[in-house]
């Protein structure tokens, strides 16, 4: 079996999806009510997840770049943001029915046959004409539901960001180049929702816009695209499951010049994880004809000289992250000593820097103090990690939990412990044990968190 055969063969969408129930990762919104199309719920293990991917995406942004700050615009913003923005326009995508069984298409996903025979690739009955569809949802903002009331949830957070550009130069004195970071929800009525939580008509992004000035909008733009695929290297995902995709001429969006993705591979093949943009001054550009605000830069060390900013856009899904991370964590393996060669267990490689859980404190046994010891523990490293606690049942079984749900160390305390004050410190990945003095733990943790690589 050639390696991708063995990866496509052990994460399927099937067993991501029910694991991610089954942990408390991902629910379906409003599941007693039969579920609502294109929304998920993010349960306890999710939120933490989601978390830490939005904070190391965060920390990358803003706490490593000294020319990149922060925002979190609203959601709702005027809607002649949208009509500038070309939104109103052009944010639309082919639809096309099928007259028989009423299944309903994106033209540019079904094949290019079944579109020039007008024929439903499931059933074969009519399609009709090729629809242009607006994604954005649209709402009223007051008690009257009007032309003038109308209002749009956002189908992306970056003019969030164009539309604050001036405010934060002012306000934080920043010289081109610099960047403004965000993460925040965003919303599209997608024609097709599937595979989970892939493509969602509610889902989060995280957005990146650098503003440079307009000669050196190519030199930034590979630049970005260097960092970009760093970024994911250091997050620990299997490089050889990301690629380059530059967008064709037909698939370029109107404001763009030049646009990469970062594709990932996953289950159901390679689809984009990340967009790289070279937006040129379109955005600012547009907000300075609508707006009437002159939203020029004026480079005080370069003899006050103007300029629209051009935009390099990293555009990543947090969501879409999250899938990603969970794909690429997944694994099945044999763990069983001869003799018993049905013996299997399921884990999730999370890099511990983004594990729900970091360190599970497991007594061997309720009695003889043994709980009492490990919740003291427990109780002591709260402080520095994300902790979990578990007495029910056998601890092999107990170990098996934990694996599922991705925490990298468990701490078992046992009767040697009450002792000596040691505790079996146990590695997901190699299932490896060491005893480790108690009061060394803190520290321990920390050293094997720095130095974690992956093994398989
Ligand atoms: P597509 O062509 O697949 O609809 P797009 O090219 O319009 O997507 P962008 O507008 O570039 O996507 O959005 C940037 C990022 O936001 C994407 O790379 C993806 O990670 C995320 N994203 C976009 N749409 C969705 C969605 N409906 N659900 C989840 N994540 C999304």
């Amino acid at each position: 079996m050639s390696e991708l055969q063995e990866y496509l063969g052990k994460a399927t969408m099937e067993k991501i999806t029910s694991l991610a129930k089954r942990r408390g990762f991902v629910f379906q919104s409003s599941e007693i009510y039969g579920g609502q199309n294109g929304a998920w719920d993010y349960g306890p293990l999710g939120i933490e997840l989601k978390n830490r991917i939005a904070n190391a995406w965060w920390k990358e942004m803003t706490q490593l770049n000294d020319d990149i700050v922060g925002l979190d615009a609203a959601i709702l913003m005027h809607p002649r943001t949208w009509e500038a923005s070309g939104h109103v326009e052009n944010f639309t995508d082919p639809l096309v029915d099928c007259k028989k069984c009423k299944s309903r298409f994106r033209a540019d996903m079904i094949p290019q046959e079944s579109l020039a025979a007008k024929k439903c690739p499931d059933c074969g009955g009519e399609l009709t004409d090729i629809r242009k569809f607006n994604l954005m949802f649209k709402t009223h903002i007051g008690p009257t539901e009007d032309t003038a009331s109308t209002i749009y949830l956002r189908p992306e957070t970056a003019q969030g960001i164009y539309v604050n550009y001036r405010n934060i130069i002012q306000s934080n004195r920043m010289k081109i180049p610099f960047g403004i970071a965000q993460i925040g929800k965003a919303f599209r009525n997608e024609i097709v929702t599937k595979n989970f939580i892939f493509r969602t008509c509610e889902f989060e992004q995280m957005e990146m816009q650098y503003f440079v000035k307009p000669s050196t909008d190519v030199v930034w733009f590979n630049e970005w695209r260097k960092r970009r695929w760093a970024y994911y290297e250091k997050l620990g995902v299997k490089m050889d499951h990301l690629r380059w995709h530059q967008h064709g001429p037909d698939e370029l969006a109107h404001y763009a010049k030049d646009a990469y993705d970062i594709e990932y591979l996953f289950p159901m093949g390679w689809r984009e994880l990340e967009g790289v943009h070279n937006r040129t001054d379109y955005d600012l550009g547009r907000h300075t004809q609508f707006s009437g605000k002159d939203l020029q830069y004026i480079d005080q060390d370069n003899n006050n000289e103007r300029y629209i900013p051009y935009i390099i856009e990293t555009s990543a899904g947090l969501t879409r992250n999250l899938l990603m991370i969970l794909c690429d964590a997944y694994d099945e393996e044999q763990v069983a000593e001869k003799g018993n060669e049905d013996d299997w267990r399921t884990v999730l490689r999370f890099h511990p820097n983004l594990a729900p859980v970091t360190a599970a404190v497991l007594p061997l046994m309720k009695k003889d103090g043994l709980a009492e010891l490990a919740q003291d523990i427990r109780a002591e490293l709260k402080e520095d990690y994300a902790t979990d606690y578990d007495q029910s049942g056998a601890i092999g079984r107990r170990y098996r939990r934990q694996d599922e749900a991705g925490t990298p160390f468990c701490i078992t305390v046992d009767y040697q412990s009450k002792e000596d004050g040691t505790v079996t410190l146990r590695f997901r990945d190699s299932m490896e044990q060491i005893r480790v003095p108690r009061a060394e733990l803190t520290d321990r943790l920390r050293q094997e968190i720095k130095a974690y690589k992956r093994i398989k």
